[in-house]
């Protein structure tokens, strides 16, 4: 094949692998199609690979082989981690990608230096930094979600002016060497400082903010990507570059508001620390509690249930149980639909991908706008392992913590249900005062149990009419 042929073959696969990129994100965006956004990504991203490989300036395929070897060995496991651990999961893919970033922007500086342009070198600059800090930092949410490193904020004193001070030397060096490239003994400087950086910059962020800046780490490595794309004079890294970096700067914008947080909040709020007398103010408050067969009973009479599901309903892994109840109640004429809090669980779409693997049907799910008109003309809100996104609190307390996050209004449902383990309380640490209205009725228990308990009674109690 001649190279001009090989050449055109490459590019119009990239403007196809391209093409489906944008068509994934576009596909992702709804539950009904993002089974098709997942298999246009995938098909992507093996046309960009294939094209890649064809490329002239390839000397050998060895060690390209042994990347492939090594990159599947690590990432099939990878792949197959329970729902629950995504969040690191994702993690550890930014800082790989964000690793090979920053390690290909190293080699094309001691390769091409000193014969590097301005351009060049600036794009060089802002990908190895972002691709350094993204590493660490990838690495150290990863630790704080999986536990293995403390979950909780440490914080000392003049930590930010620490941090920004050292983001600010990285930048002045950076500058620096874009106007003196052959400075060689600076670079390993733009190189160490991020790297650090980023072990800081999540250092004072609790374990539980970490989904939204893992989404932030999202859209620096595509950043740091986009850059290397400049530097390598590739189309395609750029665009795909610049697609991972916005969607996931707009993802944790939908975050934060959801959790009517800002960004500074989250880097800088130290979040989700639990307050110690919640434990204690919630023994001297009195609730009410039933079985499953008084549960069952009030379910069997009710014309419209609302389920509103939460963190707890995937911890518990409930959901097929839940498409079960969803069954009966339906069968016995009961209108059963679902209340999906966007930031209900602990990553965008938690709740949508749960109840879509246990088949539940997309159009019985509404989000937040649609669900809270419906609840005044509601006989059941069944709240399973959500908290947070329930608390009226939000509304009224300025004091809470939550205060002005948008919230499922359950409580105007004519009974409230929640079953979860204790009175414990969520993420975000506090108490919830749904738990204590007249109208709420605590089912207290493991939520796959307790629902399993509930079909049991719902069943026992048909067989008997
Ligand atoms: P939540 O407020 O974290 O509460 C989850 C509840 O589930 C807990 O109170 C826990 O109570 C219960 N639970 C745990 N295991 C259970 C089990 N096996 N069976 C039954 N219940 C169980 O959850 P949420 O209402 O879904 O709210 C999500 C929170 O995460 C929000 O504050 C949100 O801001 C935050 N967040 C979400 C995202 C996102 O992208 N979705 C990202 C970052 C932060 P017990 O221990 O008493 O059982």
């Amino acid at each position: 094949m001649s190279p001009q042929l090989t050449e055109y073959i490459i590019e119009f696969a990239y403007i196809c692998a391209v093409a489906l990129f944008v068509l994934s994100l576009r596909w992702l965006s709804a539950p009904s199609t993002a089974r098709r956004g997942v298999l246009a990504g995938e098909i992507g991203m093996g046309l960009a690979i294939a094209a890649t490989l064809l490329y002239h300036g390839i000397v050998s395929y060895q060690w390209i082989a042994v990347g492939l070897v090594v990159g599947a060995v690590v990432g099939i496991p990878l792949g197959m981690v329970p729902m629950t651990a995504v969040p690191q999961r994702t993690a550890l893919s930014h800082a790989f990608g964000a690793l090979a970033a920053a390690m290909v922007g190293t080699a094309e500086y001691y390769l091409d230096t000193p014969n590097i342009s301005h351009f060049t070198m600036s794009a060089l600059s802002i990908e190895v930094i972002l691709g350094s800090l993204t590493f660490t930092a990838s690495l150290m949410a990863a630790g704080k979600l999986q536990e293995v490193l403390p979950q909780r904020p440490i914080t000392y004193k003049g930590q930010n002016f620490v941090n920004l001070s050292l983001l600010a030397a990285a930048v002045l060096i950076a500058i620096r060497l874009v106007l003196h490239p052959g400075e060689t003994y600076l670079f390993p400087v733009i190189v160490v400082i991020p790297l650090l950086f980023g072990l800081l910059m999540v250092i004072p962020i609790g374990g539980a903010d970490m989904p939204t800046v893992i989404s932030l780490l999202n859209s620096y490595a595509g950043l740091s990507a986009a850059a290397m794309g400049f530097v390598l004079k590739s189309k395609l890294l750029i665009v795909a570059g610049a697609l991972d970096g916005s969607s996931g700067f707009i993802l944790s914008i939908i975050m934060s508001r959801a959790m009517n947080r800002s960004f500074t909040n989250v880097l800088f709020g130290a979040f989700g620390q639990v307050q110690e007398s919640v434990a204690a103010q919630a023994e001297q408050k009195i609730v009410r509690s039933a079985t499953a067969e008084e549960a069952a009973a009030i379910l069997e009479v009710a014309n419209s249930v609302m389920v509103v599901p939460g963190y707890g309903m995937a911890v518990a892994q409930a959901q097929h149980r839940v498409r079960e109840l969803y069954d009966v109640l339906t069968k016995r004429g009961v209108d059963v639909k679902f209340a999906i809090h966007p930031v209900a669980g602990r990553m965008p779409g938690h709740m949508n991908v749960l109840l879509a693997e246990a088949d539940v049907p997309y159009d019985k799910l509404l989000d937040m706008d649609e669900a809270n008109p419906e609840f005044a003309e509601c006989d059941v809100a069944l709240v399973i392992g959500a908290n947070d996104v329930t608390n009226p609190a939000a509304r009224h307390d300025r004091s809470s913590p939550i205060y002005g996050m948008p919230i499922l209004d359950v409580d105007k449902a004519r009974t409230v249900m929640v079953i979860k383990r204790s009175l414990s309380p969520g993420f975000a640490g506090i108490d919830n005062e749904l738990y204590y209205i007249d109208k709420t009725l605590m089912l207290f228990g493991d939520a796959k149990a307790f629902v399993g308990s509930l079909l049991r009674a719902l069943t026992t109690a048909g067989n008997s009419h």
